[in-house]
């Protein structure tokens, strides 16, 4: 199982992103998202989606005040803490590693500068390739390496909404 912790959520600035950040999560195999700060209007629409798309069961979404004490307490329990950095090492170079890690696996990726605590407390700190770009596609790729392509075809069973493919135009069905 793999959980996203989001760190220094500023509600002024990050609402799209952090958005952004829990969906990519949730659509791509992820089991939930903690956000270090508060900021009900991200949650509430992180819920909404939940709710239309499936996902409410299992995907857990939670504030938190301090992400220091969830990676020391997830790493108490034996799990694995991952923080995506533009200056880690490149996961193309960690291949045969990653298929050995201990799940669950808490992922971190930040907002604008992240604290060198993480950078030492981190079991792994791990580049998708190291050119500055975003936690969103920072996580999306991660996952999709990962789960090697078969998260593209999630199901969520309690889905109110559910699209189907179309060559053109938009259809979708609708469960109450
Ligand atoms: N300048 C920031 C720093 O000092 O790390 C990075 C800001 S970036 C907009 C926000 C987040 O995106 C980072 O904390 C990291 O989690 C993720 N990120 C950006 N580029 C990345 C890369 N090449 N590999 C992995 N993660 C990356």
């Amino acid at each position: 199982e793999i959980y996203v912790l989001r760190l220094g959520h500023r509600p002024a600035r990050d609402k799209r992103v952090t958005t952004h950040v829990a969906l990519v999560a949730r659509a791509f195999g992820a089991r939930g998202i903690y956000i270090e700060g508060k900021d009900e209007k991200v949650v509430d629409s992180i819920r909404k989606i939940l709710n239309n798309w499936g996902g409410s069961s299992y995907f857990i979404v939670k504030e938190i005040k301090s992400g220091k004490k969830l990676v020391e307490e997830w790493k108490r329990k034996g799990g694995t803490v991952i923080h995506l950095t533009m200056y880690g090492i490149n996961i193309d170079d960690l291949k045969n590693e990653i298929e050995k890690i201990k799940y669950p696996l808490l992922l971190i990726v930040g907002s604008e500068k992240v604290e060198g605590w993480y950078y030492h407390n981190a079991d792994y700190n791990i580049a998708i390739g190291n050119q500055p770009h975003s936690e969103v596609a920072a996580l999306a790729i991660f996952l999709d390496r990962i789960y090697k392509g078969r998260e593209l075809y999630m199901e969520f069973g309690d889905a109110k909404i559910k699209i189907i493919p179309q060559k053109a135009g938009k259809k979708v069905i609708r469960n109450g």
